[in-house]
């Protein structure tokens, strides 16, 4: 596990695994963590982290609700946890399935745990909307296309935009099951502007980028996404995301941009 301050007021840890990215961010003496690091002594040595960097944890956010971002809960038990409307709505919606895939993805690598993921009962945000953290607030901007629910957070007097799974350095867009490739384009272009007001952008996976390079990458996965809805399985990857790995969500999102009823609807 890797821990780079940004700012003063925001550090990023990033898990050994998928490189999944868990942000702290603090104003004064109220810290939040958004999303968290995947294996067991990354959560347990959290909040050791967060306390010798002066953050003072007292509330969770996440930017989706895909399981290995919704592990904090391990870390801070008692943190209240804050999500998009569309996250309340999809775990309501799917009840378990993230204790199941943790429980699949366990089992598969042989990682023990202290005991199951609990969830506690979501704290709903307003999204698009603002959230009060210290004497500050956060900016909260709607992001769907990866899966059906979520939202980036923006630290404006940090310059810091945490974006949850896009602009990923190391990982092309992914439709997942609940995704869509017309939504995903669509939170590119609503994500370009905050891009560019951004000093650092930090993805779900891989290491916190600088404004500049997360913008190639919007570029990259925009004509992508865009050749995807044309070509499918044809359609070329960014030049440095075309690892065996990424071809099979390439193969996934083909199958996903294919089932939808017309390509003039996307
Ligand atoms: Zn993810």
């Amino acid at each position: 596990m890797r821990a780079v301050g940004l700012h003063p007021d925001v550090v990023v840890v990033t898990s050994r695994f998928w490189q999944t990215t868990c942000t702290l961010v603090k104003s004064g003496a109220e810290a939040f963590v958004i999303d968290s690091p995947v294996l067991p002594d990354e959560l347990e040595l959290l909040p050791a982290v967060a306390e010798q960097a002066g953050f003072g944890v007292v509330g969770a956010l996440v930017t989706h609700v895909d399981w290995d971002h919704l592990l904090a809960r391990y870390a801070f038990p008692d943190a209240p946890q804050g999500m998009a409307e569309s996250s309340a709505a999809r775990l309501r919606n799917e009840p378990g399935a993230a204790q199941r895939e943790l429980r699949e993805f366990d089992e598969e690598h042989y990682v023990e745990r202290p005991g199951p993921l609990t969830l506690p009962g979501p704290q709903m945000l307003p999204v698009p909307g603002h959230c009060g953290i210290g004497e500050r607030e956060l900016e909260l901007h709607p992001t769907e296309g990866h899966t059906v629910d979520g939202m980036a957070v923006f630290v404006p007097w940090a310059d810091v935009l945490v974006v949850g799974d896009y602009l990923s350095p190391v990982e092309i867009p992914w439709i997942s099951e609940s995704g869509s490739v017309s939504a995903y384009l669509a939170t590119l272009d609503r994500l370009e502007p905050l891009v560019g007001r951004a000093a650092h952008v930090v993805p779900g996976h891989g290491s916190a980028i600088d404004g500049e390079r997360a913008l190639a990458i919007l570029r990259e996965d925009r004509a992508y996404l865009r050749a995807l809805r044309e070509r499918g399985a044809d359609a070329e990857l960014p030049l440095a995301r075309r690892t065996g790995a990424q071809r099979k969500i390439h193969a996934e999102n083909v199958t996903r941009a294919s089932s939808r009823p017309s390509p003039g609807r996307e």
